[in-house]
């Protein structure tokens, strides 16, 4: 079983690309922000409090999504592997992953992080704001927060799977054919 992550601020394209790569390769795509969108529509307890962290642009604590991603891995069969999406996010995330996959005798296999320049990053979210709606893509103030929650609290996991000698990185410019190009490039010889 493989486990692959997908990393990148937002806006980067991860959703976009992950249903391609899932549907190439044969992994469950898992999107932690799916899911807990999933949770705040279904109005459920998880959600309502859920909902305040995501329009604020900060982050859910950990434990909530790491109970979220090991269930997910019990339940889903039949598949070559995860693609995880948007988890981890933070240093206690990828330490708490390699927990949960020690006990199914696994570790990841590899990161790959879709890398775009800053600027690049508030034009992408304005233009899914329009064909998505999602809550937290539209004011300013929550977009300039999720950024900084990027840089602050996610980008340093880089460092972490550099280490670990599990990450690769391409660039995220340009078209959606052009990046997935890239990263089947990668993906075929990982
Ligand atoms: P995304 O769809 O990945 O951009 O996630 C949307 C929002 O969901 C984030 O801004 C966070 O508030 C929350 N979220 C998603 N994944 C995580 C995670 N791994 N850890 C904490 N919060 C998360």
């Amino acid at each position: 079983m493989k486990y692959f992550i997908l990393f990148g601020p937002p806006g980067a394209g991860k959703g976009t690309q992950a249903a391609a790569m899932a549907d190439r390769y044969g992994l469950c795509h898992i999107s932690t922000g799916e899911l807990l969108r999933a949770e705040i529509a279904a109005g459920t307890e998880l959600g309502l409090k859920a909902k305040s962290l995501i329009e604020s642009g900060a982050l859910v604590p950990d434990e909530v999504v790491e109970g979220m991603i090991e269930s997910k891995f019990e339940s889903t069969k039949g598949v070559e592997g995860f693609l995880l999406d948007g988890f981890p996010r933070t240093t206690a995330q990828a330490v708490a992953l390699d927990g949960i996959l020690a006990r199914r005798s696994a570790e990841v296999t590899s990161l790959i992080s879709i890398m775009i320049p800053d600027e690049l990053i508030k034009e992408r979210i304005r233009h899914r704001a329009v064909i998505e709606g999602r809550a937290d893509d539209t004011k300013d103030e929550v977009i300039e927060n999720r950024i900084r929650t990027y840089h602050d609290k996610t980008e340093p996991l880089a460092e972490f799977y550099k280490k670990a000698g599990k990450y690769n990185e391409i660039d995220g410019t340009g078209s959606i054919e052009e990046v997935s190009g890239r990263i089947f490039g990668l993906m075929d010889n990982l």
